[in-house]
């Protein structure tokens, strides 16, 4: 089984399955090597780049794109973590760093001492559950942290 990264002549990207490489020529010979996404059958082949197999959705062997479910292609799930970060980065700049302030300051959102904001800061693990049994709910926010580190 192979899996080539293929683009169409409109720069559209994505993934064909194939059983071996002379496979693919030879579909693509016929014609039968089509673009998902606008039918396209001048394809060609992407220098392969490192991936990342989820493991989800594998298509069945020997399958050309047109002829099952596409596999989601490269490209779109580059577009998906794209947006994720993007999401991150929001989530960042709206939500104010309170820092080791973090479990006293949800403690008064929740008793309404303060304002009810998005905020993000540093809890210890025995803050965090001490909130949560109070009944103030919290969640660990690694992609805010993520996010900052592509920020800088
Ligand atoms: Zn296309």
């Amino acid at each position: 089984m192979k899996v080539l990264d293929l683009n169409c002549q409109h720069g559209h990207v994505f993934e064909g399955w194939f059983a071996s490489e002379d496979d693919f020529q030879s579909q693509k010979a016929r014609a039968l090597v089509q673009c998902p996404m606008c039918g396209d059958a001048h394809i060609e082949k992407r220098l392969s780049a490192p991936r990342l197999n989820l493991g989800a959705q594998a298509p069945a062997a020997g399958s050309a794109p047109q002829s099952s479910t596409p596999a989601p292609a490269a490209a779109s799930r580059r577009a998906l973590q794209a947006a994720w970060l993007r999401a991150s980065r929001e989530l960042v700049a709206k939500s104010e760093d309170v820092g080791e302030r973090f479990a006293a300051e949800a403690r008064r959102m929740h008793h309404g001492e303060t304002e009810a904001r998005a905020i993000r800061g540093q809890a210890t693990v025995e803050q965090a559950v001490e909130l949560l049994e109070e009944g103030i709910g919290v969640m660990p926010l690694a992609l805010a942290e993520t996010a900052k580190k592509t920020l800088q």
